[in-house]
């Protein structure tokens, strides 16, 4: 007892940590509020740790060397801009789609000062949050009406729980996908009441297995776009069309969950058609929900568009308002849509900048890069991601660096400031200069000159 007690006598004070000279390192880089902070800490854990006889080097440099590590940790959790050099357009763990700076103008106005969310100019009374981005979203896709909810997991929960609680959905064996993340669409209609139904078989559903599966209890019949795979060989999937004509004649809703949902056609930059909005609204789908922040290029939301009849179902469900979006969601959404209205998408959009940048512009940018740091120019492949066109690329040049630990050379790069993230293909460092911005090269090529 004794002896813990002399050990916690010899801790040092926060004030004699805080006089010592690393401990003025530490205060230069984090500032002295967090560097009070993780001395507390620390500490702390010394006392904690004494008291219950467990083994602790309590000597200064260990207890400074403990502050430093917390400090890095506390630095490495938080979001920080990153250099994405991996050819990956849609990358889920980098943030996915970039707003376009007109977006992002838009969600620093949005948020600096009070707005007209919810209050009509003309009248001065309470207005909808929605009409905006309703009225465009009509105009481009041709649907009656939409609504905007947290992202498009949270579209699909809301239509199964709204329209399909304790009824058959019917489902294609083939669609009964996992999108990613744990997130399965068996297990969000467990969730949402509503009872699957599946039909067809892995590879083939005919339009018969699904007419031979509906009873009394179908709600519905549900189309979820295979997003992330890709089947080949001996496939059928019924048309689109075939679906909401047999949904119509039994009185059920046709819905569709595009995933990415793009407004334009991939297939003219060679790559393979994904399946448009507009071309699920023209087929007579009920609802077609999407996510805001793949192919569309805005900011993370579900959108959901369709006929007035099903929408006004979902909006007076109580869930619409536990999932609705904030203004900055609003105000970057809005300002994404409009580019598209103005026909500046591939302009304005930077996913869609990045799909349809043309090779000789990337091949150029890539061989400046290898004549200011080394390495030498390869022809690669881009990938849309985001769970957009599986297997899909686009031809693309890399800057390659041969490195005697590639892995060690990648791990530099994400020690870099701001970190960069590359790839590795033959024992080589890859980077793409596809998804990276203009004004993110400087920075590039020094992280790399500092590693070469
Ligand atoms: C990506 C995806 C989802 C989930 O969308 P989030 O916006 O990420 O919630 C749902 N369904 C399909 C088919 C998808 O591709």
């Amino acid at each position: 007892m004794n002896d813990r007690q002399a050990q916690l006598r010899r801790l040092p004070s926060v004030d004699s940590l805080l006089a010592r000279s690393p401990t003025d390192e530490l205060i230069a880089v984090y500032g002295r509020e967090l560097v009070v902070q993780a001395i507390r800490t620390q500490l702390e854990g010394a006392r904690q740790a004494i008291l219950a006889a467990a083994p602790v080097d309590a000597c200064e440099s260990a207890l400074l060397q403990g502050i430093e590590s917390i400090l890095r940790r506390r630095q490495k959790s938080t979001l920080r801009s990153v250099i994405n050099a991996t050819g990956v357009i849609i990358h889920t763990n980098l943030g996915r789609a970039l707003l376009s700076e007109s977006a992002q103008a838009a969600v620093g106005a949005a948020a600096r000062a009070y707005n007209s969310l919810e209050f009509d100019l003309d009248t001065g009374k309470r207005g909808s949050r929605l009409a905006q981005a309703s009225d465009i979203l009509r105009d481009l896709t041709g649907a009656e009406d939409a609504l905007v909810v947290n992202n498009n997991a949270s579209a699909l929960i809301l239509i199964l729980s709204a329209l399909a609680k304790e009824r058959e959905v019917i489902i294609s064996r083939g669609q009964l996908v996992e999108i990613g993340g744990g997130f399965r669409i068996p297990a969000i209609m467990r969730e949402s009441g509503a009872r699957l139904v599946e039909v067809g078989t892995t590879n083939r559903t005919r339009i018969s297995d699904y007419a031979d599966a509906l009873t009394d209890a179908a709600a519905m019949i549900l189309r979820v776009h295979s997003s992330n795979f890709k089947q080949v060989g001996f496939v059928e999937q019924p048309a689109l069309s075939e679906l909401t004509a047999l949904a119509g004649e039994r009185g059920l809703l046709a819905i569709d969950d595009l995933g990415s949902g793009a407004l334009i056609d991939t297939a003219q930059f060679g790559l393979e058609h994904e399946p448009t909005i507009q071309e699920s609204i023209a087929a007579g789908f009920d609802l077609v929900c999407f996510s805001g922040d793949k192919l569309l290029g805005g900011p993370q939301a579900g959108i959901i568009a369709g006929k007035s009849a099903a929408l006004s179902r979902l909006k007076r469900h109580p869930l619409a308002r536990a999932l609705r979006v904030d203004k900055l969601t609003y105000a970057a959404l809005i300002a994404t849509l409009e580019h598209y209205r103005r026909g500046e998408a591939l302009d304005e959009i930077p996913v869609w900048r990045m799909i349809s940048r043309s090779l000789d512009d990337i091949r150029r940018t890539a061989e400046r890069w290898a004549g200011q740091v080394g390495g030498f120019v390869v022809s690669g492949e881009s990938t849309v991601g985001g769970g957009s066109l599986p297997g899909a690329a686009l031809p693309t040049a890399l800057l390659a660096m041969e490195s005697e630990s590639p892995n060690g050379f990648l791990e530099a790069l994400r020690r870099a400031d701001p970190p960069v993230i590359a790839r590795i293909a033959e024992n080589r460092v890859l980077l793409d200069p596809r998804t990276v911005l203009p004004v993110q090269e400087a920075d590039l090529l020094a992280a790399l000159q500092s590693i070469v």
